[in-house]
């Protein structure tokens, strides 16, 4: 294990979060209010989220927005990650291609999700808001926010997906070490989980389900507030820090990357790592290619259909124009907890139609075997979910070897797996599967959205 390092001082982490938005060749298509269609504004979000995340969510103008001094001070526990070139990993795969990648996983929680829980806590905080509630699948959004919100000084409810509840208890405990209350969802603490629970009593959760049960309580409590970890714009800006301190440490290592690659539960790891190198794209200085790599039981982005849908289950959140599986898709029990979601963010969507980044779908046995393959090289143990950016990186890489030609390669490392041994157990132990998606379950599930777009 010869791998080496790019690594930046505290000074370097990026004072501006960068916004796409403003230089998106089509703009994404508005958030609309379900009842009357109308197209949504800042202030409709305010009884939701933090009116600066609300702000920063319709925010089509300014490309770049300050991060706080708060904010980068909490940043710094961890910040600035390193970039590595993954040369055990070159080695084992005998390719020409330079691998690189973005070490996501340093932080106290074991993946990227703390870039935006520190700013969503702060906002929240700085408005005199007492307490927050979301939903978690895997566990890592909800062990994030738990974090960010007790440095803050708020209390926090998290409604976690059952399955992942029940498999991967030691997330629970991690959260409820930092103080949050960790609820299994559907529960029966809402109405929109009694009437789930009483509808399919075996029901394991969803993504969707826990999402529609966190606002129901935000929207029913007072001066509370909900934060979503993934799919929205203010996420995907505050991710942009992964990308940003990348583009330095390319720059140290002397290479600019040919294709950047990173794993898609609702976009916002691979949009942090995009972003700020698609924009060099659009002032035509590069040609990268920009790589979604998502779970093939949950495709989204390579089967979904182009359409308004709701963000969650119960269809309380604002319709989102989104590549969606239906809202009401139930996702196979699959190991990458954290991809499980059933659409992609407005901006990755339309970047999507507009072929200006390409996704793959990964079978979960390929997953595990890069992910294998990758942590006897790198002695990293990578996150289920990263482990589908690493195959998608490993397939670049044995495409490289075949033609003969060298590229420079980068995915982000979105977290690691120290806590998802389960899941590797099961899969050394041959228990686990690859599920594909049969495209009639798709149509149904996608049939009764309305056709607006
Ligand atoms: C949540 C999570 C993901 C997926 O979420 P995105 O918003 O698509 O990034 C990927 N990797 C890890 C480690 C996660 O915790």
């Amino acid at each position: 294990m010869d791998s080496k390092k790019f690594l930046l001082q505290e000074r370097d982490i990026p004072t501006a979060w960068y916004n796409i938005i403003p230089d998106m060749p089509n703009k994404p298509r508005p958030y609309l209010n379900p009842a009357t269609k109308q197209p949504l504004n800042a202030e409709d979000f305010f009884p939701l989220f933090s009116e600066e995340a609300s702000r920063q969510e319709l925010n089509t103008t300014d490309s770049w927005i300050e991060i706080p001094e708060e904010v980068r001070d909490m940043y710094k526990i961890w910040r600035p990650t390193p970039l590595v070139r993954a040369r055990g990993l070159e080695k084992l795969l005998d390719t020409p291609a330079h691998i690189y990648f973005k070490n996501e996983s340093v932080s106290p929680v074991g993946s990227h999700k703390l870039n935006s829980a520190i700013p969503q806590a702060y906002y929240c905080k700085k408005q005199g808001v007492t307490n927050i509630t979301t939903e978690t699948g895997a566990g890592q959004w909800g062990a994030a926010l738990s974090l960010a919100a007790k440095a803050f000084g708020l209390e926090l409810a998290v409604y976690m997906v059952k399955i992942s509840y029940n498999q991967k208890p030691y997330r629970r405990s991690i959260m409820q070490t930092y103080g949050a209350e960790v609820i299994a969802s559907p529960s029966m603490s809402t109405k929109a989980g009694r009437k789930i629970i009483t509808e399919h009593p075996n029901y394991q959760g969803s993504l969707g389900t826990a999402i529609s049960e966190a606002v129901e309580l935000a929207m029913s409590t007072p001066n509370c507030k909900y934060a979503l970890g993934s799919v929205l714009n203010h996420v995907s800006l505050h991710q942009t820090v992964i990308g940003l301190e990348a583009e330095k440490q390319m720059e140290m290592a002397g290479e600019y990357p040919d294709v950047i690659i990173g794993c898609f539960g609702g976009g916002s790891n691979f949009s942090g790592i995009s972003f700020p190198f698609l924009r060099h794209n659009f002032e035509g200085k590069t040609n990268t290619r920009f790589i979604a790599a998502e779970p093939e039981s949950c495709p989204k982005l390579t089967k979904g259909v182009f359409q308004y849908d709701f963000g969650d289950e119960a269809g309380y959140t604002p319709l989102i124009p989104m590549l969606t599986l239906g809202h009401n898709f139930a996702p196979a029990n699959i190991h990458a907890g954290g991809l499980r979601y059933h659409g992609a963010g407005a901006v990755v969507s339309q970047l999507r139609e507009d072929n200006l980044v390409e996704a793959v779908d990964i079978p979960q046995l390929e997953s595990f075997a890069a992910a294998t393959l990758f942590a006897r090289g790198e002695g990293i143990i990578p996150a289920p979910e990263s482990a589908h950016a690493i195959a998608a990186a490993i397939r670049e890489a044995k495409k490289c070897k075949e033609e003969g030609k060298g590229k420079v390669i980068l995915f982000n490392l979105s977290g690691h797996g120290l806590i998802d041994m389960a899941s590797y157990d099961r899969y050394f132990a041959g228990d686990l599967a690859n599920y594909t998606v049969p495209d009639d379950e798709i149509a149904n599930n996608t049939a009764s959205l309305e056709h607006i777009i």
